[in-house]
């Protein structure tokens, strides 16, 4: 493999077409989407429905092995599947995938629109604004924050009477009204009245306090940006509030449960209903107080509405893409949209190929697409890819520790045959694991340039070996499709041979701890151990009647453990729960494994330092 440019390079020499031209290719009526520039397209919801009765194409999930600090080529491998399915093998295809946040582009880790000749182009419109999903979700997220905040302040300075007097203002006639999203209240308070002059001061109290206690509110403002001083804040110091100060702090906006029920939601409807259900603290008698309480489910609903169209875009050698959400894949399930997906899989139509990306290695990206992602959308995978790297399995065989910014130890660019052999325990237990789900699994050996043929041969069969369908050397990083056309026929095999039904490793109405023992098991864990916060957080979820969400687990993705250093296939630890979290809104709980950064920061050398516009061609340059 000859020395492959700067991805910002290969991605400014190509010219992308318009994205018309892209659209009217995978049969999309202009009727139904929304131009936003040159490139890019919103597509909207009227397409699914206009195809909902047509067959859908087969399905593919891409997931990888645990992965070192670097990355091991997921979205790379992606993009590549698809330009091989689609510029070379003749088929139908979108590729789907999420939308990078902008705090690790300018940060540390750069762009996510693939790399090498595998990549989403225009790739800086892809990894900056795109069409401002995110921006809508942090107008979103922080309009929820300032409602609650400004709600504790007001119910703290007014009678029940005068709180209730202003929420339910007269009209012109003199009459109180309730505004429709205060019907939703009254039910869930078991208040069976329409007019506000009916309520006694018993109900009027209760309607019109949600007290809720300060010392339990969950919900954080965002912001995309990698800054850490926002990670603890108070707020409230401004004389005008009465010293009604409190401690909180911002999140990076991705980690916003917005963010997931963009993900998760199937519908406009549905996307109605998680954003109101979303629970952002607790009252102080120990009810859960949502969005909806809150007034504010329709008018979050209203600066979503367009966010929840996916963007067309395309890849470098003009296949379609479709970009859409960007949740995080510890906190959250870290999978692109169920609705990109569903529109993909009408376009593909029978016979043709989606190919969607999960986040991390398979134990956590995989996992959470199919107990989380494919029990809400109903959707069946034929086929799950597995991308492995001579690197990372030398890592996981006990080579030396691999740092992102520091240069690779002399081990990963010499032949070393026993070192992958002995790191091949990962790979085996990640096609073991994805196998379960009842689905063929493919590995895509994503080759490097000091890979050698012996170090492949040894992968080939540890997959064959583990339980692979097949096992496929791929150059795509240096040749593009092209590079990745065995892939791609291995793939297109493993959907048609496919047979086997959807197996989801827990069912839903196990209880908390049941289904995530279960999950641990699959990780090699002998048993798992509960911090007394964690032990009262499930007894409150499940008195609250949340106890049958799917499970997501926030885990370092850098081990099957919850240890980054455990490489390879531990067994025999105990996992510990340090405190147990719910999405409501989103839907699933998630218990946390050590202490997950929802903030990221910037380091010393920032990537910003090589990012700068040409002046002259009005360019990006040096986003990586
Ligand atoms: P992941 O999705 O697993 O995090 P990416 O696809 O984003 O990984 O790839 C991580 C980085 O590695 C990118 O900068 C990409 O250009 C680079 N990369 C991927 N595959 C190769 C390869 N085969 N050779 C060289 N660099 C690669």
């Amino acid at each position: 493999l000859s020395p492959v440019p700067a991805d910002i390079d290969i991605a400014n020499s190509v010219e992308p077409f318009p994205i018309s031209v892209i659209a009217s290719e995978i049969g999309l009526d202009p009727a139904h989407y929304e131009l936003y520039g040159k490139a890019k397209a919103k597509v909207l919801l009227s397409a699914y429905d206009k195809l909902k009765a047509s067959p859908n194409g087969f399905y593919v999930v891409v997931g990888g092995i645990t992965p070192t600090p670097l990355g091991e080529g997921k979205s790379t491998t992606t993009v590549g599947l698809c330009q091989a399915l689609g510029a070379h093998l003749g088929k139908k295809v979108v590729t789907c995938v999420r939308q990078p946040s902008q705090g690790p582009t300018f940060g540390i880790k750069g762009g996510a629109a693939g790399g090498g000749y595998s990549q989403v182009i225009p790739m800086d419109e892809f990894n900056l604004h795109m069409t401002g999903d995110i921006h809508a979700i942090t107008a979103a997220n922080n309009l929820l924050a300032a409602a609650i905040d400004a709600r504790i302040f007001h119910e703290s300075t007014q009678s029940d009477r005068a709180l209730f007097n202003r929420l339910c203002p007269a009209d012109k006639e003199g009459k109180r009204v309730f505004a429709p999203i205060m019907l939703k209240r009254l039910k869930k308070l078991g208040i069976e009245k329409t007019d506000p002059g009916e309520l006694t001061p018993a109900e009027v109290k209760r309607f019109a306090r949600l007290d809720i206690d300060p010392a339990q509110i969950t919900w954080k403002r965002v912001m995309d940006v990698n800054d850490r001083f926002l990670r603890k804040i108070t707020v409230g110091q401004g004389p005008e509030e009465k010293g009604m100060v409190r401690e909180t702090g911002f999140d990076i906006s991705v980690a916003s449960e917005i963010m997931a029920v963009l993900a998760l939601t199937t519908s406009l409807a549905d996307m109605r209903d998680r954003l109101g259900r979303m629970v952002v603290g607790t009252s102080r008698g120990g009810d859960p107080v949502t969005a909806d309480d809150l007034g504010l489910g329709g008018a979050l609903t209203v600066l979503m509405k367009d966010a929840i169209n996916p963007t067309l875009m395309q890849t470098l050698e003009g296949t379609p893409v479709l970009v859409h959400a960007g949740p995080f894949a510890n906190i959250a399930h870290g999978n692109s949209s169920v609705i990109a997906d569903q529109i993909a899989l009408k376009l593909v139509g029978e016979h043709g190929f989606v190919v969607t990306e999960a986040g991390f290695g398979a134990d956590i990206g995989t996992e959470k697409f199919m107990n989380i992602k494919c029990r809400y959308s109903g959707l069946t995978p034929q086929c799950a890819v597995i991308v492995a790297t001579v690197r990372a399995l030398k890592m996981h065989g006990g080579g030396p520790e691999v740092v992102a910014g520091k240069a690779l130890d002399h081990t990963y660019k010499s032949e070393q045959v026993d070192l992958v052999k002995a790191g091949c325990s990962n790979l085996a237990r990640h096609i073991q694991n994805t196998k379960s789900y009842g689905v063929n699994v493919v590995v895509a050996i994503n080759a490097f340039a000091t890979d050698t043929e012996a170090e492949f041969s040894v992968i080939k069969e540890a997959a064959i070996v583990a339980g692979a369908f097949d096992a496929i050397v791929c150059t795509h990083h240096a040749r593009g499709g092209a590079g990745a056309v065995d892939l791609g026929v291995a793939v297109q095999r493993a959907c048609e041979q496919h047979r086997t039904a959807l197996n989801f490793l827990y069912p839903l109405d196990l209880s908390i701890k049941g289904k995530i023992e279960m999950i641990a098991k699959s990780y090699g864990a002998d048993g798992v151990e509960y911090s007394a916060e964690a032990e009262l957080q499930i007894e409150t979820y499940t008195r609250q009647g949340f106890s049958g969400l799917p499970i997501c687990m926030a885990k370092t993705q850098y081990s099957f453990s919850h240890s980054a250093s455990l490489k390879g296939a531990p067994s025999g630890f105990t996992i510990p729960i340090k405190e147990v979290r719910a999405s409501i809104g989103a839907g699933f709980i998630y218990p946390l494994i050590g202490t997950m950064s929802t903030m990221p920061g910037l380091p010393t050398r920032p990537c910003f330092y090589d990012i700068d516009l040409d002046l002259e061609t009005g360019r990006v340059l040096g986003l990586s």
